[in-house]
């Protein structure tokens, strides 16, 4: 199965991929996660990506392309994409690569909500830097305080979860991001879900479309 999953920052994508990944056996292909990665490991790439990501801006389309469509030439098993496309550019070169292995997208989720409730989830959320483990301090708390849960260490508030470089990456979303789902609203079905609900109720609502959805 190959899926997309788009919204803004703080819509709970990564927490909601988690678990269609467990679920459906696919690998979570999380542009975010990908790039934090390559910094961690002082590659090029990660270097070239730096400052645009602790500004709140978007890494350049070539760049990201290409680091997507190898990631998803290695995921066998179908992936689910998160944080990828986020320009309309992406989405064509995404298009032209699936086109080209003669692969198809099954279903695209769009997770939707209001600026209103973002910034407390983003400057709330904590990271497990190992795990790649998704917490926040109100509304999914780690069973230690500070602590990831799968035992790997302590829990880190990310450099872009700050109040200012959230309000840039909202602004970054609504001028280069949102347009993606009208490129794709004639392509595919897309399946919406009103993602400010309880996190489970957002999980429960994914998991009934992509049954009606993907068959
Ligand atoms: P994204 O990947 O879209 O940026 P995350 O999955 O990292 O979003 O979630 C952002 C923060 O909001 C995390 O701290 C997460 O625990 C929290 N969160 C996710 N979904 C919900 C929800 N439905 N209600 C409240 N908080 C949520
Ligand atoms: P969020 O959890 O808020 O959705 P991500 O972890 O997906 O954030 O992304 C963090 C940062 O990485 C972005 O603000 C941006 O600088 C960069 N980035 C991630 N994905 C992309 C992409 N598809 N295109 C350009 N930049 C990206």
């Amino acid at each position: 199965m190959r899926l997309i999953l788009l919204g803004p920052p703080g819509a709970g994508k990564g927490t909601q991929c988690k678990r269609v990944v467990e679920k459906y056996g696919i690998a979570h292909l999380s542009s975010g996660d990908i790039l934090r990665a390559e910094r961690a490991a002082g590659t090029e790439l990660g270097s070239k990506a730096q400052s645009y990501m602790d500004s709140g801006a978007l890494v350049p389309d070539d760049l990201i392309i290409d680091m997507m469509i190898g990631a998803i030439k290695k995921a066998s098993t179908g992936y689910v994409l998160d944080g990828f496309p986020r320009t309309v550019v992406q989405a064509e070169g995404l298009d032209q690569a699936l086109s080209n292995a003669g692969e198809k997208i099954d279903a695209i989720v769009e997770l939707q909500v209001p600026d209103s409730a973002i910034l407390s989830r983003m400057t709330g959320r904590r990271s497990c830097p190992v795990c790649g483990g998704v917490y926040h301090v109100e509304n999914l708390k780690p069973k230690i305080d500070g602590q990831c849960d799968k035992g790997c260490g302590p829990l880190v508030q990310r450099k872009d979860d700050t109040p200012d470089v959230v309000k840039n990456r909202l602004k970054t979303y609504h001028e280069q991001t949102a347009a993606v789902v009208g490129y794709y609203e004639d392509k595919f079905p897309i399946l919406t879900i009103n993602a400010d609900q309880d996190i489970d109720k957002v999980t429960a609502d994914v998991f009934k479309g992509l049954e009606s959805l993907v068959r």
